[in-house]
């Protein structure tokens, strides 16, 4: 169908309501986003975009052939906790490399090109309610105020309320695992900058420079159960982070004595929506797949679903249709990242004779294992 002039309302201004937007518009399509924040800010924390998503992001003209603002990656290294020894090194994917975006600059650019081919934002706009029509959507705003759309598209994050009208409510399950994460001052230029993932017992540390090397970002999780507070703009005690990976060694050691204002939040599992539309609104990102962060592909997915989503209604003939191929396309391909990012998390953390199994078969294994994901990595949305 020609969505030229259908109009579409957005929830959510992150990765994927933005890519989403774009999409929509670089089809004709009017978009606006309501997002509830009064500012397009974001917190500093690092983000990888493997090629499945970067492919998105160069055919939304986000980014050219040589990204700005990423770091190219040339892998990732794994090390063992106690005194950084290193047990395997995973290449790049074959598929392309992995980018080392901070999350304010991804962002950045993308709200650079949706103002450029004229999306409207609303900002401050916090959507509490939304109603279906037989021949329209309303978006409700907290002060009362209603705006008439054709289509929504709900990508406001894992938390989402419009999942729940969708789908009624559901508990979210507590990991027992906690994450921490910083950025770090730096000025060691690496020629070759990989990610270094560091295992220990019950926990894992990774690490990756940003801007041109000017920072470090610092993600580490352990297993715990005494923190459930999920909200990830908490600050954390530093000297608190630095006790609890006190015997990690090496590199990482020096690299977490840095640390300075570490945030801290709790890992909530819920499950991939069972339904992802109702004809006229649709979830997207996060909101449909909330995935744990040990595959580094939540934005990834979003950047695909804002793909295929828009690509969809090129291919089908009305609304409904184009939502339903949308789900339909996007379902199962979530579940496989999610389910993956699941056994990562219990792969990473590995106690006694199973963790010295687990990196002998890595050593053995060593550049091979990269070849595990390349479904993940090589998928094209856009093909
Ligand atoms: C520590 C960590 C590291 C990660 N690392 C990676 C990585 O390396 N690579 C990767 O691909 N992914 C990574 N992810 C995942 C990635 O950050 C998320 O999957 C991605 O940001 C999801 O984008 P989204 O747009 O769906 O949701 P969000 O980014 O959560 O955006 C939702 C937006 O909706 C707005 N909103 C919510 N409710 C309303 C409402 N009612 N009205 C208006 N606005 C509303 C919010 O303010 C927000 O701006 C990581 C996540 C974490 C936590």
């Amino acid at each position: 169908m020609n969505i030229n002039g259908l109009k579409f309302g957005i929830i959510g201004g992150g990765i994927g309501g933005i890519s989403a937007a774009l999409a929509l518009r670089q089809r004709g399509a009017q978009v606006v986003v309501f997002e509830q924040a009064a500012e397009l800010t974001e917190v500093g924390a690092g983000l990888q975009i493997s090629e499945n998503g970067m492919v998105v992001l160069r055919a939304l003209n986000v980014v050219g052939e040589t990204p700005e603002a990423g770091l190219r990656s040339y892998g990732t290294v794994l090390r063992d906790y106690r005194a950084g020894r290193s047990i395997s090194e995973i290449p790049a994917p074959a598929a392309g490399p992995t980018y080392y975006y901070h999350r304010a600059d991804l962002l950045g650019l993308l709200h650079k090109a949706a103002y450029r081919e004229g999306v409207e934002f609303q900002l401050g706009a916090r959507v509490a309610q939304v109603c279906k029509h037989p021949s329209e959507a309303e978006i409700v705003l907290d002060d009362g105020t209603k705006t008439a759309v054709d289509c929504v598209i709900a990508a406001d994050g894992g938390r989402s309320d419009i999942r729940a009208d969708l789908n009624g409510p559901e508990t979210a399950e507590f990991t027992h695992q906690v994450a921490w994460r910083a950025t770090i001052p730096w000025a060691r230029r690496d020629q070759k900058p990989r990610a270094v993932l560091t295992m220990g017992p019950g926990r894992h540390v990774v690490t990756y420079p940003l801007r041109d090397h000017t920072l470090m970002n610092v993600v580490a999780i352990e297993e715990r159960s005494d923190w459930q507070d999920e909200g990830w703009r908490l600050r954390g005690d530093p000297e608190d982070l630095r006790a609890r990976f006190s015997d990690f060694g090496g590199a990482v050691g020096e690299i977490l004595k840095q640390a300075q204002e570490p945030h801290i939040w709790a890992l909530f599992l819920r499950p991939v929506a069972e339904r992802w539309q109702n004809g006229r609104v649709a979830l997207l990102g996060d909101a449909a797949h909330p995935t744990l962060p040990f595959m580094a592909q939540g934005a990834c997915l979003a950047l695909e679903d804002a793909w295929v989503l828009a690509r969809s209604f090129e291919d089908q003939s009305g609304i409904s249709q184009a939502l339903s191929a949308y789900e339909t396309h996007r379902h199962r391909r979530a579940q496989r990242v999610v389910a993956a990012a699941g056994a990562n998390a219990r792969n990473f953390h590995l106690r006694g004779p199973m963790r010295l199994a687990a990196q002998a078969a890595l050593m053995a294994v060593g550049p091979r294992f990269s070849r595990k994901y390349e479904w993940v990595y090589s998928y094209d949305a856009t093909a």
